[in-house]
């Protein structure tokens, strides 16, 4: 039972750029309202440094829960143009699991998904992000539904939509979701650092352990 609980993801999306890395560092460390904020990590594209990368996702494993966020196309362009959208991310959960790494959740860029992706998901044991609970900004395909289910927990809301919400009604489990790249904001941060602890007086913290 998920009961009346939230689960704060970040989709980061840079997580080579130095401001973005630390800030959104800075806020796995400090858990506002006591949520561990779950970063949902691009791996590297052709040409990025590895190196760096793995780096900072361990130390982002060591600090709590990590997840996958595959960008078909590039850094830039979430959503795949061609080839083959589940391959990718049978390669990228291989790479990373052979570093070491092991991602629990699972959100496509651009909420993009398909059966075949959605399948290799839940066969790795992932908890699959990607569907929505509202109609994300995007044409189709993307995956919307009511609320969780086994192996499936929606994103519910933005940063801004949360921010609209807290002062009426919620879903039982919220998942609120916000990007790396909005933390070199400072409205954005200081958005963020002010929503969480007053949706921790209405929500706990979702233990996805209890999810599949
Ligand atoms: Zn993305």
């Amino acid at each position: 039972m998920l009961g009346k609980s939230a689960l704060v993801t970040c989709h980061a999306e840079q997580p080579l750029d130095g401001e973005a890395w630390r800030r959104l560092r800075d806020l796995l460390r400090r858990r506002p309202g006591g949520y561990t904020i779950v970063p949902l990590l691009r791996p590297p594209d052709a040409g990025e440094d590895e190196a760096t990368w793995l780096a900072r996702a361990r130390e982002a494993a060591g600090l709590g829960p990590i997840g996958l966020h595959t960008h078909w196309t590039s850094a830039t362009h979430a959503r795949p143009t061609d080839g083959d959208p589940a391959g990718r991310v049978s390669r990228e959960l291989a790479w990373l699991r052979g570093h070491g790494l092991e991602p629990r959740l699972f959100c496509g860029g651009g909420w993009y998904t398909d059966d075949q992706v959605q399948a290799v998901v839940a066969d790795a044991g992932l908890v699959d992000c990607t569907a929505t609970t509202f109609t994300p900004p995007v044409p189709p395909p993307y995956r919307r539904v009511d609320g969780p289910s086994p192996g499936l927990l929606p994103t519910t809301h933005s940063l801004g939509m949360l921010a609209r919400s807290l002062v009426g009604s919620l879903p039982d489990v919220v998942h609120v979701y916000f990007h790396d790249t909005e933390l070199r904001d400072a409205r954005r941060r200081l958005a963020l650092l002010a929503a969480l602890p007053l949706l921790s007086r209405r929500r706990r913290p979702l233990n996805i352990d209890s999810v599949n």
